[in-house]
């Protein structure tokens, strides 16, 4: 199954083939930074699975392991859709939101839940998942 992530504005897209291999919730506060919100979502891909399209400007964040993550993101809207985890290179974190259908990608359609949730500590009250 093909499934197509963009950002806001349209013009940067990441299109996967195949299924995920992971979902994970981040509640680090780098990710609320980026994201504006209380937790960030990535749905982790094999490189191999993804073809990009459109214009794209990186961020390089170092992260507490040492390693670095490359953030893609539209010059024009300032989404970020995908990235580049050091740790993992032959994997792709795409944000969940930006995908056209996100609910297509929990695999259990009865919970939105991720099948890992990570940075616990500084995850807020009140954001809870049931792990899938
Ligand atoms: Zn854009
Ligand atoms: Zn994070």
């Amino acid at each position: 199954m093909k499934r197509a992530a963009s950002c806001s504005c349209g013009q940067l897209s990441i299109t996967a083939d195949g299924e995920p291999v992971k979902i994970s919730a981040c509640h680090c506060r780098a990710c609320q930074r980026r994201t504006g919100s209380a937790f960030g979502v990535a749905v982790f891909f094999h490189a191999d699975q993804m073809e990009t399209a459109g214009v794209s400007t990186s961020y390089v964040r170092w992260g507490d392991s040492g390693k670095s993550v490359e953030f893609s993101f539209c010059p024009a809207c300032g989404s970020t859709v995908f990235w580049i985890p050091e740790f993992r290179k032959e994997l792709v974190a795409v944000a969940l939101g930006c995908f056209a259908d996100p609910s297509s990608l929990i695999p259990h359609p009865s919970s939105l839940a991720p099948t890992q949730s990570v940075y616990e500590e500084s995850r807020l009250e009140g954001v809870s998942f049931d792990l899938t």
